[in-house]
C-alpha cells in the first residue's frame, strides 16, 4: 500500500470516527424516567457520557422488532423475567461478556447466555389486614387456596404479568395438575373479581371488602411516600408468604443489550455502572426494591419489612413456564 493510499485511508476513517464525538447513550424504558434520572445523572458525570431516555408504556417489543437494526436503542430497561425473556426471545438481544457484570449480578438473577441482567429485586407477598388475619394466620402461597379464606382475597387480574410469574412458581413446585386445583381454589375465595392494580386491593383491604391481598413488596414504600394512600398502607401487615416446598417469589427489573446498539460501548459502560454496588443502592432505593450486588443493601424502610428466603426456582424456569401457567389460568377462569 502506497503511503499516499494509506493516508487517504486514515483520513476517511477519521472522518467516519468523528460523530462519535457526541458521546451518548439511548434506553428504552418501561421504568418511570424520575427511576433512572439521579442514575444517568451521575453516568454522564462519571462519564461525560449523555443518556437519552426514551419511556415506554407498553409496545416495546413490537416498536424494536419495527426497527430491526436501525433501531436508535442500545438498552431496554423492563420489570419482569417474561418481559425480559420476551425481548432474547424475539431475538432483539445480543450477549455482554462482562467481568463486572458476572461479579456484581448473582448468576441466578442473570442470563446464563448473558443476554440479559437483573438489576433489582422485588418480593410477591400478602398484604393482611392488621385488624382481621392473625399472624401465623397466613404461611405459604398454598394457603391462599385454603376454604378458610372464602370471600376474604382481593388480587389484581390473574393474566397480569407479576400474578402469571407466581402461577409458574407454583408449577415449578407442584405440577400442573395442583396448581390447576390452587388457582381454583383461590379463584373460590375471591371477594370479588379480580380487577385494578397492586395498590387496588390494598385499598380494598382498607375499606373492609377483603383482608389479604397479594402485592410487590415496593407497592408498600409507595403508598407509604403518597398522602392519600398512606392509610391504606396503615391498615396492612407485610406478610412473606413461601412455598410449602420452596421461599418467597421473587422477580427482577433488569438490562439488556439490543441487538442493533449503535453505541454498544457506551452501553456496556452504562450497563456495569447501572450493577454497581453504590448505583445499585440508589436504584433499588427509587423505587422500594432490593439492590442484587454482592454488600448492597436495601433502605432502612425496605428492611423494616422484615427478611425472607427467595425462592429457589430459577428465573428462566418462571419464565419458560409462563405459556402454561397462562393456560391453566384460562383453563380455572380465574378473572371469570
Ligand atoms: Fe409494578
Amino acid at each position: 500500500m502506497s503511503i499516499h493510499r494509506f493516508s487517504a485511508l486514515f483520513l476517511s476513517a477519521l472522518a467516519i470516527a468523528a460523530p462519535v464525538a457526541a458521546q451518548e447513550v439511548n434506553v428504552y424504558s418501561y421504568r418511570q424516567p424520575e427511576l433512572l434520572k439521579p442514575l444517568t445523572d451521575g453516568f454522564t458525570a462519571e462519564t461525560g457520557i449523555k443518556v437519552n431516555v426514551a419511556f415506554l408504556n407498553k409496545g416495546m417489543l413490537e416498536k424494536l422488532k419495527a426497527e430491526g437494526s436501525r433501531s436508535p436503542a442500545d438498552l431496554v430497561f423492563t420489570v419482569d423475567i417474561s418481559r425480559l425473556s420476551a425481548v432474547v426471545n424475539a431475538g432483539l438481544t445480543q450477549p455482554v461478556t462482562s467481568q463486572t457484570l458476572t461479579d456484581n449480578v448473582p448468576s441466578d438473577l442473570r442470563d446464563p447466555d448473558n443476554h440479559w441482567f437483573g438489576l433489582t429485586t422485588r418480593a410477591r407477598i400478602v398484604y393482611a389486614s392488621k385488624d382481621r388475619v392473625s399472624e401465623g394466620d397466613i404461611t405459604t402461597y398454598e394457603d391462599l387456596a385454603d376454604p378458610k379464606w372464602k370471600g376474604r382475597i382481593c388480587t389484581r387480574s390473574g393474566t397480569h404479568a407479576y400474578m402469571v410469574a407466581l402461577t409458574s412458581a407454583h408449577l415449578h413446585h407442584h405440577g400442573e395438575e395442583a396448581t390447576l386445583e390452587w388457582l381454583q381454589g383461590v379463584k373460590s375465595n375471591l371477594a370479588r373479581k379480580p380487577q385494578g392494580n397492586d395498590r387496588a386491593q390494598v385499598k380494598a383491604i382498607w375499606a373492609g371488602e377483603c383482608d389479604i391481598s397479594l402485592g410487590n413488596t415496593y407497592y408498600m414504600g409507595k403508598m407509604l411516600t403518597n398522602e392519600e394512600q398512606q392509610e391504606w398502607a396503615a391498615a396492612v401487615n407485610v406478610l412473606f408468604p413461601t412455598f410449602e416446598t420452596g421461599g418467597t417469589h421473587v422477580n427482577v427489573s433488569g438490562v439488556a443489550l439490543t441487538k442493533a446498539a449503535p453505541n454498544k460501548e457506551n452501553a456496556i459502560k452504562l450497563m456495569e455502572y447501572l450493577a454497581s454496588p453504590t448505583a445499585q443502592e440508589i436504584y433499588a432505593a427509587a423505587n422500594f426494591e432490593y439492590p442484587i450486588a454482592p454488600g448492597s443493601e436495601a433502605i432502612d424502610l425496605v428492611k423494616s419489612w422484615g427478611e425472607f428466603t427467595p425462592d429457589s426456582v430459577n428465573l428462566m424456569d418462571i419464565a419458560n413456564l409462563r405459556p402454561q401457567a397462562l393456560r391453566l389460568t384460562e383453563i380455572a377462569d380465574y378473572d371469570g
